[in-house]
């Protein structure tokens, strides 16, 4: 009973003197509050399929209705309306819609959406007024007002590139990462900044060497949770979560609702809201084409090959590998045969890794050899094919890469190599295909049908030498 009286104590000790936050910016346009109930499910059913719901366990408050266009949300902020005309999008993206009346009520938000879906804009924007409506100024803030937590480092250069491209009335934001320059990211830090983008891992080096202040954060975002999860990064995100206050506003993205994103959100956001945006399976595939080949693995180099060959000038791809080493390879066989290759992988360095994506960016290379390090999180609008040399270690990540064409509304290509090896995944595959409207192969329809026999005998062999067990249905 001492130590946890102590420990109330200590809290509040620690958390004392901090000035107040500000957290509700919203007013409802007379447009947006003037749909009926029946326009607001239209909305959302016509916008991906957006489902809401209050996570709040007593009481149920009212979810606010979707903005169908930028003006009814950010109307009182001519900066941010400027920035969108600039760039011309045309109307907030389903996720968007709904996640800015949420959080711009001080709410905190679970949004489940993935990479494509503007879920960066759709933290951002709320975060750039946030931070410049609080009632003491930036620089009496002692510290960075906003802190976006990303699993890799490309995911945390992305966000940093559209926060700089948005962020407006001298808001400065640094990215730090690991690997990147450590001396030069403590030097900006201390110098000053508004908005800190970290890899968890190097943020927490950072306070632990007393290089940041993270006290002053009131506006804290978990960008892909599930990934920093499936990345191992909950023991630093949970450091680091010890020095940011506990009544800041809370935002987190996750592609996916597993149990332990369910037990991160549980942890670290206070009654939050969750939207989810479209169905994993479909949301981020439907205007690819989806072509799959069942093939033996000796023969998927010369498949590749007959592949690159038959692309056209202007095609841009991006070939997933399972493996580092058989990245480095397919990109030196590529590399001798004078084909313009660039790679991606987590054994390059820094550096090469930022330039191998700005080649591939700028379209100075048209093939990019990766592993999963790019299946999510890489923002190149013009890739027209993806190609699965190597099937990915679960389904979800399949989702994960053919999304990485077909984005923004245009249509792209994925191809997908199969081998025995891959036959576990075979039933799923089929099932995504099917309801993607996509040609599914008979043998791959044939090979889930081996698998689930295999399982099943495996079983009843199971069953055999343990008669005491359950017999299986
Ligand atoms: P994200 O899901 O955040 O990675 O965003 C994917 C891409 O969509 C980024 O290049 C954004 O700049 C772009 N984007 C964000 N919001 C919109 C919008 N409302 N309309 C069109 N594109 C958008």
């Amino acid at each position: 009973a001492s130590l946890r009286e102590n420990r109330a104590k200590y809290e509040s000790m620690k958390w004392a003197g901090l000035p107040p936050i500000e957290k509700n910016f919203y007013k409802e346009s007379a447009r947006t509050a003037s749909m009926s109930q029946e326009e607001v499910e239209l909305w959302r059913k016509e916008n991906n399929n957006i489902t809401c719901d209050d996570l709040k366990e007593d009481e149920k408050r009212c979810i606010p209705n979707p903005v169908c266009k930028f003006e009814d949300v950010f109307e009182h902020y001519p900066d941010i309306m400027a920035n969108i005309r600039k760039v011309g999008f045309q109307k907030p993206t389903p996720i968007q819609s709904q996640a800015w009346p949420i959080i711009l009520q001080g709410i905190d938000l679970i949004g489940i959406a993935q990479t494509g879906t503007g879920k960066t804009l759709a933290y951002l924007m709320p975060g750039f007024i946030h931070l410049t409506s609080q009632p003491i100024s930036k620089d009496q803030r002692g510290g960075p007002g906003m802190l976006v937590l990303a699993p890799t480092r490309e995911l945390a250069l992305q966000v940093e590139a559209e926060c700089s491209k948005y962020a407006y009335k001298g808001i400065k934001s640094i990215c730090v990462y690991g690997g990147g320059d450590r001396k030069g990211q403590i030097d900006m830090v201390t110098k000053g900044v508004d908005i800190v983008i970290a890899t968890p891992g190097r943020l927490n080096d950072l306070q632990m060497n007393n290089f940041i202040n993270l006290k002053s954060i009131t506006y804290l975002v978990l960008d892909e949770a599930d990934r920093m999860l499936d990345m191992g990064f909950e023991p630093q995100i949970m450091k680091i979560l010890i020095d940011v206050r506990p009544d800041r506003q809370t935002v987190m993205t996750s592609a996916t609702w597993p149990d332990g994103v369910r037990r991160l959100a549980k942890s670290y956001l206070k009654n939050p809201m969750i939207v989810y945006v479209g169905t994993l399976d479909l949301a981020a595939v439907s205007t690819v084409q989806q072509k799959v080949i069942v093939i033996p693995e000796e023969e998927k180099r010369a498949f590749m090959h007959s592949f690159i060959k038959s692309m056209k000038p202007n095609d841009k791809v991006i070939i997933f590998v399972g493996k580092k080493l058989t990245a480095d390879d397919l990109a030196s066989d590529f590399g001798i045969q004078g084909i313009p290759v660039q790679s991606l992988h987590g054994n390059r360095e820094q550096c090469d890794r930022e330039q191998a994506l700005d080649d591939f960016k700028k379209g100075k290379v048209r093939i990019l050899v990766a592993t999963d390090l790019a299946s999510r999180g890489l923002d190149v609008h013009d890739i027209t094919h993806v190609f699965n040399f190597d099937f990915p270690r679960n389904i979800e990540e399949y989702v994960h890469r053919v999304g990485r064409t077909g984005r923004a509304g245009r249509s792209g290509e994925a191809v997908t190599l199969v081998t025995s090896n891959d036959w576990r995944f075979a039933s799923e595959l089929a099932d995504i295909l099917e309801r993607a409207n996509q040609v599914i192969p008979d043998e791959l329809i044939a090979m889930a049908e081996r698998y689930k026999q295999s399982q099943m005998r495996k079983e009843n062999e199971k069953d055999i030498q343990r008669p005491w067990r359950k017999p299986s249905k």
